[in-house]
């Protein structure tokens, strides 16, 4: 296998050349760097027209990556950037001699903790405020779509899932938001609830499914995406 980089239409194009059949182009996170993968013999002229013929699809797909979320694992502290209700906010992490409290303040999240501050504890911290967050919007939240819906949840409970928004458990009426809605804009959640409350109708995500949906909020699919463009869950 050979590698060198060439420059296509402006493009910084890698080219890699093996034991295969045919050319094919990836667009590589983090940066959108252009790789090329051509057959042994192929000639740079060849390449060149190869890529060339997919421009167009290039700088979509670079566009794509751009777009990317940063994934990023916190370290909670000071000077990272934390996410709020859809809202970006630095972090300040303080020592604190009598007590532990996270609060938003003077247009930062001020994150105070007594003794030693390990990244478990402040991880911990940091999460039971998110929990606190959306323990004061839910009910106002709940009520809103439980009247468009007209179905209400007999328990609800917060959790932080890795892998769902939301759960519906339809023969107990109960509903698992996740933790993690309260770092996306409000109507993330308003949607993740409505459909939940949905599931109390049907089962399955199926046209009858989102028929209600269209009738209860009707926007949902935007909603959607930008929940699906997230990293976690
Ligand atoms: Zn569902």
């Amino acid at each position: 296998m050979k590698t060198r980089s060439m420059e296509v239409a402006g493009i910084s194009v890698i080219v890699e050349r093996k034991k295969i059949k045919n050319m094919y182009i990836r667009v590589l996170p983090p940066d959108g760097q252009v790789k090329v993968s051509v057959p042994d013999r192929t000639t740079n002229a060849a390449v060149t027209a190869f890529v060339t013929s997919h421009l167009a699809w290039i700088k979509k797909a670079k566009e794509k990556v751009a777009n990317l979320p940063v994934q990023e694992i916190p370290q909670y502290q000071s000077g990272e950037k934390h996410m709020l209700w859809g809202r970006s906010y630095p972090l300040e992490v303080r020592d604190h001699a009598s007590h532990s409290q996270v609060s938003l303040s003077d247009d930062r999240i001020l994150l105070q903790v007594r003794g030693a501050s390990t990244y478990e504890i402040r991880q911990k911290l940091m999460k039971q405020w998110y929990r606190t967050e959306m323990k004061t919007v839910m009910p106002e939240v709940l009520a809103r779509c439980t009247q468009t819906v007209g179905q209400s949840p007999k328990e609800w409970r917060i959790k932080d899932m890795r892998t769902k928004w939301g759960t519906c458990n339809i023969s107990q009426k109960r509903i698992w938001l996740n933790l993690q809605l309260a770092k996306m804009p409000p109507e993330c959640l308003d949607y993740v609830v409505t459909h939940e409350l949905v599931h109390l109708y049907e089962k399955n995500h199926n046209q009858r499914f989102y028929a209600y949906m269209d009738q209860f909020f009707p926007n949902w699919r935007e909603v959607r995406k930008r929940l699906n463009r997230e990293a976690t869950p």
